[in-house]
């Protein structure tokens, strides 16, 4: 397969490297990536000023490597309207530094650059490996191995995409695999006030993760569990159960519209 790698910690985070070695010893891999870290960036893209491209050199087996001077969603864009000879058959995103569990996935480059290949189409997956040491990428990129060959048997559903976690393991064997649901996992934040050179105050974000879910279904307890959590997500926010619900909150408003496609026939 032609696979596109994209991350959010920058083309020379050890993560992207270990997945792009692990994957060009089966693939042809392309390397489309931040020129530094643009890790909780979301979904933002580069308007306003010009997007550079620098050729990087990621050693004889990759096909080949750019960094951008933009975010891991302007990467993807990039590497397909204008850097990659031909579309890719898979685009993975990773493996982060540090976990994408829960809420995390609404912040995170290393999601947004999967989604937006899935917005432009291509089957993608986003793979974080859940430590914040920078050692033991080995194993999750030895997974990545298995996740291509398993996205190239089998067609996700349109604007699907796989947001992959694996444990923090040192050597293999490669964990148990468990299909999730995103669980509860939020940020209790903090901003800490303190004082610049000049005597103005500035503030920093921090605070501290805060888990309340027990669920084995989902993704924050795979990983407590010591297994490799799969969650399917998708980028229709739509929440369809609720549409009948704020109709009819419309209705009894007094607002005016249409009648629902039922109601109408
Ligand atoms: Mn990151």
């Amino acid at each position: 397969m032609r696979i596109l790698v994209s991350n959010d910690d920058g083309i020379l985070a050890p993560g992207i490297q270990a997945l792009a070695r692990s994957l060009a010893t089966r693939h042809e891999v392309h390397v489309v990536a931040p020129d530094r870290e643009r890790s909780a960036t979301g979904h933002a893209l580069t308007l306003h000023k010009p997007l550079r491209v620098e050729k990087v050199d990621l050693g004889d087996l990759v096909a080949s490597a750019h960094a951008v001077n933009g975010t891991p969603s302007d990467c993807v864009k990039i590497a397909v309207g204008a850097l990659l000879p031909d579309m890719p058959d898979l685009v993975l995103s990773g493996i982060n530094r540090g976990p994408n569990l829960g809420t995390d996935v609404i912040y995170s480059g290393t999601v947004s650059a999967a989604l937006e290949a899935t917005i432009l189409g291509i089957p993608a997956a986003a793979l974080s490996l859940a430590t914040f040491s920078d050692i033991g990428y080995e194993v999750a990129a030895e997974f990545a191995l298995d996740l291509a060959d398993m996205l190239g048997d089998h067609r996700l559903p349109p604007k699907v995409l796989l947001n992959v976690n694996v444990p923090r393991r040192e050597t293999g064997p490669v964990p148990d695999v468990r299909i999730t649901r995103l669980g509860d996992r939020r940020y209790h934040d903090s901003f800490e006030p303190r004082l610049d050179p000049r005597g103005r105050t500035y503030y920093w974000l921090a605070g501290e993760v805060v888990e309340n879910e027990e669920s084995p279904e989902t993704d924050v307890v795979a990983i407590r569990e010591g297994f490799i959590s799969i969650t399917p997500i998708h980028h229709d926010m739509t929440h369809h159960a609720s549409i009948a619900m704020v109709r009819s909150w419309r209705d009894r408003a007094g607002l005016p519209g249409e009648l629902s496609p039922t109601e109408r026939n």
